[in-house]
């Protein structure tokens, strides 16, 4: 029987996560890549401090929460020897910037200049500096956030002579398909649109990040060029309520 924080759940998280360790690698040899260029960031949302820890005990140094004031008491809690790299990765609003540069190594969710701006003073006034990728709307969904993919020269642009914080490549979330195939295109033109902000600005930016693929897609992504995977159900089990 599964328990949430019982020996059975435990055995289950530490089993999930080696399954989905080698999906990444075996995706990423087949695509010709090295299995070490994709990130695996384990997404905690809803998921209690225990099932976390037992992804720690396997191994697993990076997480991701989507909410920051939810992700703030897991992640004083988990705080301790181990080297965690704790990701935001949802909905960023900008009068929890300074909390959230407080929390967070890895920002996936900044859209705009503004918001930008805005974690730069937090994390200049708190003498951090702290990763950022620009999230990208490819799905034109009303309900998610992004830029405007005809914004993004201008968003970069805004965004580089800002301190405190470093940008360093895209995130999108697509919409979602039964059929894992049909997210392709999405991750395909996420590549393309690193690719062709590199050749608009060529040797400044140094953008190196694309984070897209979740649980039901992520293979896809990896053979799209993903080096960063963000994937929660896989690991620690079904989420019981929406997020
Ligand atoms: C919840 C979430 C994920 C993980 O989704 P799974 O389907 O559980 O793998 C990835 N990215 C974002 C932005 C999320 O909110």
């Amino acid at each position: 029987m599964d328990t949430p924080n019982g020996q059975c759940g435990d055995v289950r998280i530490a089993e999930n996560l080696a399954n989905v360790r080698a999906r990444i690698a075996d995706a990423a040899r087949a695509a010709g890549r090295e299995p070490e260029a994709v990130r695996l960031v384990a997404i905690t949302k809803t998921f209690p401090v225990a099932a976390i820890s037992v992804a720690i005990s396997s191994g697993q140094t990076r997480f991701g929460e989507n909410r920051v004031q939810e992700a703030e008491s897991k992640i004083r809690e988990l705080a301790g020897p181990q080297q965690l790299e704790w990701h935001l990765v949802g909905h960023l609003q900008s009068n929890k910037a300074r909390k959230a540069c407080e929390l967070f190594d890895v920002i996936h969710s900044i859209d705009s200049v503004r918001l930008a701006a805005r974690l730069s003073q937090a994390c200049l006034e708190l003498g951090k500096c702290v990763s950022i990728l620009l999230q990208v709307d490819l799905g034109h969904e009303e309900s998610k956030f992004g830029a405007d993919p005809a914004q993004l020269l201008a968003i970069v642009d805004g965004i580089a002579g800002l301190r405190g914080i470093h940008l360093d490549g895209l995130m999108t979330l697509p919409p979602f398909f039964e059929e894992p195939e049909r997210v392709r295109p999405y991750f395909t033109r996420l590549r393309e649109l690193l690719e062709s902000l590199e050749s608009e600005r060529p040797g400044c930016l140094g953008l190196r990040h694309l984070s897209m693929g979740m649980s039901h897609d992520f293979e896809i992504a990896v053979q799209e060029g993903a080096t960063m995977v963000r994937i929660g159900s896989s690991i620690f089990g079904a989420r019981t309520h929406a997020h």
